[in-house]
């Protein structure tokens, strides 16, 4: 394939994309359980107004663009505030959840290397549930990660942490929530255990920074999670899923000044000039500050409330539904928006991708866990219209299933499959595979 020999029109172009849509996932109708944060078309809409504005403009050196360096001084501002940091924090804005990890690990490895030099290997206590963005960070800057498995309500198991922690422990990595049941890591504890050691403790709450504030001024419980906790020393929440904002906007918070200075990079020698970065990225867009800016202005925490009570309606609603059913459960005890739908012990016959299966063909898309096998949903603001025709067509799914004799079949069967093999080696390789085949000539497209 080579670029067009000569141009076409715009009309030409946009409706040519737009048809290249029909296949996709339908985040409008909110069938959608995973990847888009849907709210309101006024939302989307204030977002892409911004995003347009600064689309041009560059974040990577802050003196030439006053106007972003304002915009992200602020936004990291108010996230600073949302999460209770005490006076002297400081953060960043990064594209995504994963930029945030990285710089977070990153920057306890730098602070390893001037603080505990006689660490010379040095590990990272993360949870089994921790998100695979840590793992990917770990292996990126040669940090040993030493898995804390869960205890049975699917948070880190605390007697466990304790007694992995080793001289090489650099830091101790809780989750709020963490992704794969919603369920809360024991903060608290995870960061106990860091302030007795003298090491650094790490919230991933890509996921709940931005929603457990509100959560928990519904009146919801909600454990410590954010600065308020002692022992806690960064913590990263993401702008692009419960901030609403457009994708490729996260924050990256720490507790003191002087603990971000890990995470900057600075060249003195290169011909082309003094070269100074906070992240991963050279190059930021400034579309993703600027829409980050103007939601967090445009909702207010007023308006921030009203989503949050909105999805939590529909999390209530679908919570109760799915455990009316007898044949399944919720997974532990979600602390937010997010939840795993499994078997209920004794109905383990029922295989749950199979259900997932039926509601897909029912136009419902999710997510798949493992080990227990479950379907993974996001609850969004968009959903709160949207739960009773779910658990209609969720109960449908499941009677159909039970009376199903058939095995699994495709999808289903290769999920429980691929969930179940103990050579995980094998696994990955599959999914290598499976990466490797989405550009591969000739191939039907997954
Ligand atoms: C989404 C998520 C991440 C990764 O964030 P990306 O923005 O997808 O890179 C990390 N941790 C948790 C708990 C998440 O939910």
């Amino acid at each position: 394939m080579n670029i067009p020999e000569t141009g076409s029109s715009r009309d030409a172009i946009i409706s040519t994309m737009e048809a290249f849509r029909d296949g996709d996932a339908d985040a409008a109708r909110a069938r959608l359980f995973s990847l888009v944060y849907a709210t309101r078309p006024d939302v989307l809409e204030v977002t892409q107004a911004a995003y347009t504005a600064f689309f041009a403009e560059n974040a990577l050196n802050p003196m030439a663009f006053p106007s972003l360096r304002r915009m992200e001084t602020e936004v990291v501002g108010m996230t600073l505030s949302l999460l209770h940091a005490p006076e002297g924090a400081a953060g960043s804005m990064t594209s995504g959840g994963s930029e945030s990890l990285l710089l977070a690990l990153k920057t306890a490895r730098a602070w390893a290397r001037a603080e505990r030099p006689h660490v010379t290997a040095p590990e990272v206590l993360l949870p089994a549930t921790a998100h695979p963005a840590l793992f990917k960070a770990s292996e990126l800057l040669d940090l040993r990660p030493v898995v804390v498995p869960m205890a049975p309500g699917f948070g880190a198991d605390v007697a466990a942490a304790r007694s992995l922690v080793t001289d090489d422990t650099i830091l101790v990595v809780g989750s709020s929530p963490q992704y794969p049941h919603g369920v809360m890591d024991p903060i608290a504890e995870l960061a106990a255990i860091a302030e007795e050691r003298g090491i650094l403790c790490h919230v991933d709450a890509c996921f709940g920074g931005f929603m457990l504030p509100w959560v928990e001024k519904l009146g919801h419980p909600v454990p410590p999670f954010d600065f308020r906790v002692p022992g806690v020393t960064s913590i990263s929440a993401d702008l692009h899923k419960y901030g609403y904002a457009a994708k490729g906007a996260s924050t990256v918070l720490y507790r003191t000044r002087a603990l971000r200075r890990h995470q900057f990079y600075a060249y003195a020698d290169w011909p082309g000039g003094l070269f100074v970065s906070p992240g991963i990225l050279g190059t930021r867009p400034g579309g993703a500050i600027a829409a980050a800016w103007a939601v967090l202005h445009y909702l207010g925490q007023e308006g921030y409330l009203d989503l949050a009570g909105r999805a939590m309606r529909a999390t209530d609603a679908i919570v109760r539904g799915v455990r009316a059913i007898p044949e399944l459960d919720v997974l532990g005890e979600p602390v937010m928006s997010a939840l795993a739908i499994g078997a209920r012990p004794g109905n383990e016959a029922l295989d749950v991708f199979v259900v997932g299966e039926l509601m897909q063909a029912r136009g419902w898309y999710f997510d798949r866990g493992q080990s227990p096998s479950s379907l993974h949903l996001t609850i969004s603001p968009a959903h709160d219209g949207v739960a009773e025709e779910f658990l209609s067509d969720l109960r449908a799914s499941v009677e159909e299933a039970r009376k199903s004799k058939e095995q699994p079949q495709g999808k289903a069967a290769l999920y429980g499959m691929l969930g179940s093999l103990p050579d995980r080696v094998f696994v990955r390789d599959a999914l290598l595979d499976l990466m490797d085949g989405f550009d591969a000539p000739g191939e039907a497209k997954p």
